[in-house]
Formats: structure tokens, sequence, C-alpha cells
């Protein structure tokens, strides 16, 4: 007898058979240079815990003693009772450490893709008039749903290629009301830069909107202040979106820019106005992680000199770590099953770094994908090196 699941059943059993199906280890320990993996203690490679935040006792005191004063929860949307003034003074924090004139703090980077997007480009039914966004080519799924959301039309120029966006502009917006550009600032993936400055350059000419979603970049890039500040474009980009869940260790998205875009999402988006705000903890210890990376570049440097400590590591054992400007380092390793049995194996040997595959990556671009961090210290880094030659060799990669 069929039943109305069977659906589930047959679409499950092929992404098993295609080696695609998610299995999710479960972490027994916080996020740091090393965690319990599935019960095992393993050094940690996954997390996008970039300076080490995710467990720094400044982070974990600022949220503790914000549920001490303002509970565990706002119980509201921000549009009607959920802005507490923790939201207010992070959003004037953050706008002024990225340099620009506001930033609306939302619950995560996904989340601040769908806000940010949708308000400023679409599509009219009552005139027919419609927007146009041009994407990069590796855009993140958090963008492309944003776009998909917005009803504007999507064009896609080639990654990281300014001639090509300028192209793709040249011939298409005059078909359209008004254009968005949009790029990730540092691609997940691959660990490479957008050319920010000539897309900018590019987006000026034809007087299209111009953002960037910078959440690997934030922390990481222009001492801390991310992709804008590295390219000097700080009050020039109108829109920098982010989020407070990779090297700031908590968990929130924030849209920063000029304050009569920022001022137009917080009426328009939906993701602000429908669905409750951050918790007091989480928000406080953002507010924690600004001061820290207002204190100090240490920690940024630390996790500088550790990637370009690995990097230089791995490619003197052979590997081919891509292209990457940034401390993710992809190992590439071709077919998808040869990066499976690399992380398995390299899992055995203690070390946690993720297979990455098709659909995530082209066909045969396989890799395993090491994110470094301010956490690890430089012996963490020798013993992963230690391990990727024992492997490396064994599977007859180096
Ligand atoms: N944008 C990019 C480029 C990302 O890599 C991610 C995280 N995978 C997000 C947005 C989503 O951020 P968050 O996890 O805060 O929702």
């Amino acid at each position: 007898m069929t039943d109305k699941f069977d659906f589930i059943r047959e679409d499950v059993a092929g992404l098993q058979q295609a080696g695609l199906f998610i299995n999710l280890r479960v972490m027994g320990s916080a996020a740091d240079g090393w965690m319990v993996v599935d019960g095992r203690r393993v050094l940690n490679f996954c997390t996008n815990n970039y300076l080490g935040l995710a467990n720094h006792p400044r982070m974990k005191e600022a949220a503790t003693k914000a549920i001490e004063t303002w509970g565990v929860g706002p119980a509201a949307v921000r549009s009607i009772a959920g802005t507490q003034a923790l939201h207010v003074e992070l959003e004037r924090r953050l706008a002024a450490f990225k340099g620009v004139e506001d930033s609306l703090y939302v619950q995560c980077g996904f989340l601040a893709n769908q806000s940010a997007i949708p308000p400023l480009v679409g599509a009219d039914k009552a005139s027919g008039a419609q927007d146009v966004i041009f994407s990069d080519r590796l855009n993140h799924a958090s963008i492309i749903d944003g776009a998909r959301l917005s009803g504007a039309k999507i064009m896609v120029y080639e990654h990281c290629d300014a001639r090509d966006a300028d192209r793709v502009i040249r011939e298409n917006l005059p078909n359209f009301r008004r254009g968005l550009l949009v790029t990730d600032g540092v691609f997940s993936m691959d660990g490479d830069i957008a050319p920010l400055d000539e897309l900018y350059e590019v987006a000026e000419r034809y007087g299209v909107i111009t953002m960037v979603d910078d959440a690997h970049g934030e922390g990481v890039l222009g001492g801390g202040k991310g992709i804008v500040h590295h390219f000097g474009l700080q009050g020039k980009f109108d829109v920098e979106v982010g989020t407070l869940s990779k090297a700031f260790g908590v968990v929130g998205g924030v849209i920063a820019g000029r304050k009569v875009v920022v001022d137009y999402i917080r009426q328009k988006a939906r993701p602000f106005l429908f669905s409750s705000a951050v918790t007091p903890a989480d928000t406080a210890a953002c507010m924690a992680a600004v001061d820290l990376l207002e204190e100090s570049s240490d920690l940024v440097e630390r996790l500088w000199d550790n990637a370009r400590y690995f990097k230089a590591g791995m490619e003197r054992l052979g590997f081919d770590t891509g292209r990457s400007q940034t401390p993710i380092v992809p190992v590439m390793l071709g077919e998808a099953p040869l990066a499976r049995d690399f992380s398995r194996k390299l899992f055995e040997n203690g070390v946690f770094a993720m297979a990455i595959g098709f659909p995530t990556v082209p066909r045969g671009q396989a890799r395993i994908r090491v994110m470094n961090t301010a956490a690890h210290t430089r012996e963490d880094l020798d013993a992963g090196l230690a391990t990727f030659e024992r492997v490396g060799r064994e599977l007859g990669v180096i």
C-alpha cells in the first residue's frame, strides 16, 4: 500500500544513494579549538569561530549578566514590544564600529538577506515595473533566497568578474526600473574575496544600489571591521549585511549602511516585523564582541598568523589549497568519495575537518575545508599538519 509520504522515502533513498544525505554530528562541548564530537575529543577545524569568541569568558560573562537584568527573551517582535535598550545600543555600537550611519540587528545572517533585499528591489504588479538584481554566480543561498523573495529579476555575472558585471548591467539595466548589485564579500567554500573596489566602480557608473554580504569578512578582514574597510570603501557601499554568528561567536545578523536605507528596512522587512527579537543574552554577548574588537586587534592578528602558518605548512606538504585569500583553507581533492574518505580518516586520527562536495561546490572540485581560528595554538596547528600529512600519504594525495 502506498502512503502519502512515500515521496519522502523515495527522495531520501536517492539522497543516501548519491552520498548526499546529511548525517548530523553531535557536539558534546562548547565551540572551541578542541571539541567533543560524537563523543570523541578532536582538534576542530569546522566551526566559523574565527576569533575564538564562542567560548570566551568575557562573552559568557556579558550574556549571564544580561539574563539577570533582562530575562531570557523579549517575548515580542521588534516593532511591537521587543526592542530592548540593549538592541538599540548594539545597533549604535555596530554602526560606529563599521563607520556607517546606522545598523539594524536581526535574528541571523540568513534573515538579514531576507530583510535587506525585498524592500530595495522587487516588482510592482500595478504598473508592471520590475527591478533587477545583479548577482555573483557563487553567491550564498541566503542571498539567492532573499533575491527570489523580492520578485526582482535575477541576472548572474561570472564569479568575482567586475568586467562581466559591467557587461550584464550595461545590457540589461535599461529594461528594468532600478538595479541592485549584490555579492558575498568572502566566498565561504574557496576563501576568495570579491573585488569590491572594481564592483563599486561599475555599480556607480550605472547608478545601481550596492550590497555586500560580509558574513566571513566580519572580524577577519579590515582589522576586524570587514571587507568594506579592507577596500577603504566605508560610507560608499550602500548596504553591508553580516552575521554575528561567525567571528562574533554568537548569533544574529546585521544590516549596516546609510540611515535612509536602514530606516526603510526597519519599516518594511518582514523578518523584522513578524518574527521576535533576539534574546538579551545574545545581544549583550554581541556587544562584548564589539568591545573586544575595539580594545585590541590581537585576536584578528592571531587568526591571520595561524592561517598563514597552516596554509604555508599545507603547501609545503604538497597539498593544493586553491585560491583562498583568507583564513578559510580549502584542501582540493577532486572527487567527492576521496574527500569523504579523507575527512573520515582525519576524524579517526583526531582531526575534525569537513568534506564538501557537489552540489555545494561544482562536480570534480570536492575538498576538505579547514577553518583556521584564533582559538588554535601553534601546537594544535602542528598536530593538524602532521595528521593531514599522514592521511594524505595514506590516500596517495601527496
Ligand atoms: N551569508 C553567508 C555568506 C554565509 O556564509 C552565511 C552562513 N552560512 C550566512 C549568510 C547566514 O548567516 P547565519 O548563520 O547568521 O544565518
